[in-house]
């Protein structure tokens, strides 16, 4: 606990956090829209690879030593950028064909940017991906941890629990809930406290035309609102059967005041929010609330979180609640993670 002197003193150490955290989360958006505005001020076609925004600009020879647009670019790819404003409304891209060239343009869904790759990735190297399957670690010791999922019990050389904090305790079968680090890890989630996730999802006759895919609401009660028209087109005979044209998510992290609506008075409260955002918002012919109570953890003033993830050797704990310095995101899930992969690798190898 830092002392303060006076009821406005600024505190040190929370400067000192808050310049980190301003350093990661938004230095790297500062040095985008630099990086952005040196590469899109340029007349088309006067330099490779840069030029105004809203189109592609091609680099039509490999990046020799002198190019430092970008640190470490691939020597072997015809890059082609564009910097596209979405501000107003979606914009359509298309490709020419590349005449039975290799051509490569990322856009990737969320589970296409690490877990189905690392899956295809373990399954190519003779691994097993088992879903669905509920695991237990029953035993864990100096040279193997034992676990037991779907009837048998598997020996492994190491393991890592990456459970949510909630699920801790139904991970660890008794003999190994006693394990100390074990014992101070689920004393620390057993104090932790959650915070809903709410999305409504609303379903219109009519076909929408909103400005963005994504908008920021007012919060009263809605926080953002996305467009999931793709989920129509994937389900073509689903919505058919509802009738339905249009369809859109309404999400709010956290609880609050609308955690006391049923979902028929939330759902028509958010329709009243979004009325309030475009008068002729259509009138919704059906709605679902899917309301996740366990979303995150509560990041709240003096938190505990567990004291170390090494349960053993061989056992290590991963997940979005570890990290004292970051509450629950995916980053801090996947930064711990890693972590996690590091210890058990290095152990793997020098046993
Ligand atoms: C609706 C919603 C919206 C969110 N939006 C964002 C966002 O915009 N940005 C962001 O950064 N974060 C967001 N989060 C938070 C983010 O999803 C979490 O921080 C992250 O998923 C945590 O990852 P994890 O690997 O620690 O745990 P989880 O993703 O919870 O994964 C744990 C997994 O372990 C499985 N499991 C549990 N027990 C067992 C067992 N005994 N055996 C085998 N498997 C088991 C569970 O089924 C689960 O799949 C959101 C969360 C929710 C619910």
């Amino acid at each position: 606990m830092t002392t303060t002197t006076s009821s406005n003193a600024v505190d040190i150490a929370d400067l000192v956090e808050v310049g980190i955290e301003a350093y990661h989360y938004l230095y790297p958006l500062v040095t985008m829209d630099v990086t952005r505005r040196i590469t899109t001020n340029v007349p088309p076609s006067a330099k490779p690879g840069f030029g105004p925004m809203n189109a592609f600009h091609h680099m039509r020879a490999f990046p020799d030593a002198a190019f430092r647009a970008v640190v470490r670019p691939n020597f072997d790819t015809l890059y082609s950028s564009a910097w596209l404003d979405l501000t107003s409304e979606p914009m359509v891209v298309s490709a020419a064909d590349a005449d039975g060239r290799y051509f490569l343009l990322p856009m990737l869904d969320l589970s296409e940017l690490l877990p189905e790759p690392t899956a295809r990735r373990i399954e190519a190297r003779g691994g097993e991906v088992r879903l669905r399957s509920s695991a237990t670690i029953v035993a864990a010791s100096e040279d193997r941890v034992d676990v037991h999922s779907a009837g048998a019990t598997w020996r492994a050389a190491a393991a890592i629990v990456a459970v949510g904090p909630h699920q801790l305790a139904h991970a660890l079968a008794p003999g190994v809930a006693g394990l100390p680090g074990a014992a101070d890890a689920l004393d620390a989630v057993a104090a932790m406290r959650y915070e809903p996730t709410a999305t409504i999802y609303l379903g219109f006759r009519e076909r929408l035309r909103l400005r963005a895919r994504m908008l920021r609401l007012d919060d009263a009660p809605g926080q953002w609102l996305f467009d999931r028209r793709d989920v129509i087109e994937r389900a073509p005979d689903a919505a058919a059967a509802r009738a339905l044209q249009g369809l859109v998510a309404v999400v709010i992290s956290a609880g609050g005041a609308h955690d006391d609506l049923d979902a028929k008075a939330l759902a028509g409260r958010v329709h009243t929010q979004l009325k309030r955002l475009r008068p002729s918002f259509p009138v919704p012919v059906w709605s679902q609330v899917i309301v996740e109570r366990r979303s995150t953890f509560a990041c709240v003033p003096g938190l505990r979180r567990p004291a170390t993830t090494a349960l053993g050797p061989r056992l290590h704990l991963a997940g979005d609640y570890l990290d004292p310095a970051l509450p629950a995101t995916l980053e801090s899930a996947v930064a711990s993670g890693a972590g996690a992969g590091r210890a058990v690798a290095r152990v793997l190898r020098h046993g």
